[in-house]
């Protein structure tokens, strides 16, 4: 019981141990009772029984006492001897059963007391009546009385002892029957702690009998997920996806999957035989490592995985990565995972050689290669190795381009680039200077690509950047030779146009001088006619205005200036050039039309530079139907609106050009004139696509060739406000 109680005490509830607690001590103040009882029930049977064996005494010594008084009397009455017959015999009893009663009552101090004054008194009294015998030697009924006297004090003192006796009796059978009272409640008591027990132990065995059945429903259970863990780890062994093996930790190799075998090309037979052992597998220069990992093996059980390289069977080489664990404490046994890590290296070996082409490419065509983040804040930026001026590394990351300081562009370009930086599109060729470290300006042409992730969402921008400073400088200088052809192209025009142009001047200054002598007579003429002088004088101002006009154009086109950028009507530009050329027109008997587009939008750019372009295109269609004797010789010049732009054509009636020849116009030195230089519409064209704008040529019906030129209109919602202020012909 112990046993089962100590085995389910782990079981047991708080409340459950102190009912055992409590049940406990019952029974052990009910043992402790109990023998208490026992003892006591002892003691009082051994009380009764002397008691039982004082009162025999006393009641034998009774009986004796009357036999010898019987016997005396008899004899004191009869003196006849037959009464002393038995005298001997009856007075030893006496003294016997005296002496036993003191032995009996040798423990109750008063009647034991009482015993040897009885001895004494019997001894004494006996002795008296033998006295009292021997001297009655006649009949003697005084004596007899004396000696029924002297034995009454012997019954007395019998008496006395036999009440004391009684009255013991009397007690004990008291407290035998307390004893037997409390007996009953012992039973009782017992039975209620065996029935308790008997519960209690029913109870354990219940509960054990419940803890069994989970512990093998728990082993059931265990056994079930150990048969499935045993069926996973041999899918795993059999699945061939990694190496997997069982080595004695010392190196030999006690199992191995076929994945393992494939990796170090050895076959089962290899492994049956047991030649797989870790040393013959591991080169040289690994056994080191090896020797680190069997120790943390030995020391922690398990070893972290690591790349090492396996000797395969032909002597080549495996690249793999190992982990492994010990299967327990006091085992020499473990199991260890292998995988082959080749195609990873390969992979890794591509993607090295795959940046390293790219590092290449960025090398020999980019000086920078540059990453933002989603707020466009460089991430990543690489610098090209002969770049003389890059930024100190790291210091512009954390910043957006616009937060490192730049020189160019200005604030719109910078908002413009913005705004398409913040609608993610890509972007090429936007252009910025920087101060060099020389303080000269730096220029950088910068392209972006915007980056997403597989859901789609902007992760920010990866690009480059060249340095093109160089190619800046270079375009700076052909633009300044460009201009300095085109002033010489210029000069060569009005030169050719020199006797013409004279004309032009000439032509009002005779007419303000015949309109002068005119208002001269007018005013001399008795009365003066005021009327017709006032008219001479207008004439006069409109003539002069005129000769200023042309000269003024003449200035402009003579004097070098720099490229400037304005608004202004196309139609006016193109008639100051028709008013320079209309005397060569005349001369050489050519008609002009013109049908210029009324509300052409105003363009922009340099006005100089695009009135150049059209009076090439006129002097060339002068000098073109100058040569040709036939028909007609006739020059339109028109304007007109388009979707896109301004469209101007200039078209005559000369020979024209073969289909062929209409790019090789354009080619600079590319004339068929004696005196030409052949710039001229190489010129005309690079002007005009300075402006964003095209130039080509097509035949004319029924002869003669077509000149046009288009030019971009600018962003609408700036142009009335320029217009307005930049328009003095209006
Ligand atoms: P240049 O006038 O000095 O020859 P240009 O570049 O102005 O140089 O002209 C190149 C050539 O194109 C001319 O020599 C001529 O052969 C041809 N050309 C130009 N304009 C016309 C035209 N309107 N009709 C026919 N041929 C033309």
């Amino acid at each position: 019981m112990s046993v089962l109680l100590s085995q389910s005490f782990r079981w047991f509830a708080r409340p459950l141990r102190l009912a055992v607690t409590a049940l406990l001590t019952v029974v052990v103040a009910t043992a402790i009772l109990g023998l208490r009882y026992g003892q006591e029930r002892q003691a009082a049977n051994l009380a009764q029984e002397r008691n039982r064996q004082v009162l025999e005494t006393l009641e034998r010594l009774r009986a004796v006492i009357a036999d010898v008084e019987a016997q005396r009397r008899g004899y004191l009455l009869t003196l006849d001897p037959q009464y002393l017959k038995a005298y001997g015999v009856a007075d030893e009893a006496v003294r016997r059963d005296a002496q036993a009663l003191q032995a009996l009552v040798a423990g109750d101090p008063l009647q034991s007391h009482r015993a040897g004054h009885l001895a004494l008194i019997v001894a004494a009294k006996l002795r008296e009546v033998d006295e009292i015998v021997k001297t009655a030697r006649t009949y003697s009924g005084p004596a007899a009385m004396a000696m029924i006297r002297s034995l009454d004090e012997i019954r007395s003192q019998l008496d006395q002892m036999v009440d004391h006796e009684r009255f013991l009796h009397v007690d004990q059978e008291k407290r035998s029957e307390q004893l037997e009272h409390r007996k009953a409640w012992l039973i009782a008591t017992a039975i209620l702690i065996v029935a308790v027990l008997a519960g209690v132990a029913l109870a354990l065995a219940r509960l054990e009998a419940i803890r069994r059945r989970k512990a093998i429903a728990e082993n059931i259970a265990l056994h079930g997920d150990l048969l499935a863990r045993d069926k996973k780890i041999r899918y795993l062994v059999d699945a061939n996806i990694v190496g997997i093996i069982i080595w004695e930790v010392e190196g030999r190799i006690l199992e191995a999957n076929d994945e393992f075998l494939r990796i170090v090309g050895y076959d089962r037979e290899d492994l049956t035989s047991g030649r797989l052992h870790r040393t013959t597998l591991t080169p040289p220069e690994w056994r080191e490592r090896d020797a680190r990992t069997v120790a943390e093996l030995k020391r922690i059980g398990t070893a972290q995985p690591f790349e090492k390289e396996y000797l395969r069977k032909d002597g080549s080489r495996v690249p793999v990565l190992i982990g492994g664990a010990m299967f327990g404490e006091g085992t020499s046994q473990g199991v260890g995972f292998v995988l082959d890590l080749t195609d990873r290296k390969r992979a890794v070996e591509a993607l090295r050689q795959s940046e390293e082409r790219f590092r290449t490419l960025v090398q020999f065509s980019f000086d920078v290669y540059w990453e933002t983040d989603t707020q466009h804040r460089f991430i990543h930026q690489e610098f090209a190795e002969d770049l003389a001026d890059a930024p100190t590394p790291g210091s512009e990351i954390g910043k957006t381009r616009w937060e490192v300081p730049y020189l160019e562009p200005d604030e719109e370009a910078w908002r413009k680039h913005r705004e398409i930086l913040d609608a993610h599109l890509p972007f090429r060729d936007f252009e910025l200077a920087r101060l060099g470290p020389d303080g000269s300006k730096r220029y950088v042409s910068v392209s972006g690509l915007p980056v997403f992730d597989e859901k789609g969402g902007f992760i920010g921008y990866r690009g480059v950047g060249r340095h093109i400073t160089e190619r800046r400088r270079a375009e700076e200088a052909l633009r300044a030779m460009q201009a300095e052809l085109a002033h010489a192209n210029r000069v060569t025009t009005m030169g050719q146009l020199s006797a013409s142009i004279a004309h032009e001047v000439n032509q009002p200054i005779a007419a303000t001088v015949t309109n002068a002598q005119a208002a001269l007579r007018w005013l001399r003429a008795r009365p003066p006619n005021l009327d017709e002088v006032r008219y001479s004088l207008d004439r006069i101002v409109d003539d002069g205005k005129r000769a200023g006009n042309v000269i003024g154009g003449i200035r402009a086109l003579i004097h070098k200036v720099p490229p400037r950028k304005d608004w202004f009507g196309l139609n006016e530009a193109i008639l100051e050039m028709v008013a320079l050329t209309r005397s060569e027109m005349f001369k050489h008997g050519i008609s002009l039309q013109t049908e210029l587009a009324t509300g052409l939008p105003m363009v922009e750019g340099d006005r100089t530079q695009l009135q150049q372009v059209i009076l090439n295109l006129i002097v060339n269609a002068i000098e073109a139907m100058d040569g040709s004797d036939e028909g007609a010789r006739e020059l339109r010049i028109n304007t007109e609106t388009e979707a896109a732009g301004v469209l101007v054509t200039i078209s005559d009636s000369g020979p024209g050009l073969d289909p062929e020849d209409a790019e090789r116009v354009f080619q600079a030195f590319y004339t068929t004139k004696a005196k030409g230089m052949g710039m001229g519409l190489a010129i005309c064209k690079s002007m005009v696509e300075a402006h964003g704008g095209r130039m080509w040529v097509s035949a004319n019906e029924p002869r003669g060739a077509v000149f046009q030129f288009s030019l971009p209109l600018a962003r609408e919602e700036s142009v009335p406000a320029r217009q307005v202020r930049s328009n003095p012909a209006a």
